[in-house]
């Protein structure tokens, strides 16, 4: 047993935010995004700048053991330099 995500990831197509109620156990990797496919969408609060960062060069840089929550608070924005940065995870492409 290696990683363990989402194996099913039919179901993820919506949004997944931070949410604690939402009955995951186990928060999404770096990793286990890339695994699953899924992409990130991040944007800015303050000058609503989007971007959508390569998973891959993501894993590359912070290590695929960094969950997804943890990354996104380290964002910064490349537009105006804020912190107030929100992200949703979605679905999978295939
Ligand atoms: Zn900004």
């Amino acid at each position: 047993m290696g990683l363990v995500v989402f194996g099913q990831i039919g179901g993820i197509a919506g949004i997944m935010r931070r949410k604690r109620s939402d009955g995951e156990s186990r928060p999404m990797t770096l990793g286990g995004a890339l695994a699953a496919r899924v992409r990130l969408i991040v944007w800015c609060k303050a000058c609503r700048h989007q971007a959508e960062p390569d998973v891959a060069d993501q894993v590359a840089r912070s290590g695929a053991d960094t969950t997804v929550i943890d990354w996104a608070s380290r964002l910064r924005c490349s537009a105006c330099d804020s912190r107030e940065v929100d992200f949703v995870v979605s679905g999978a492409t295939r």
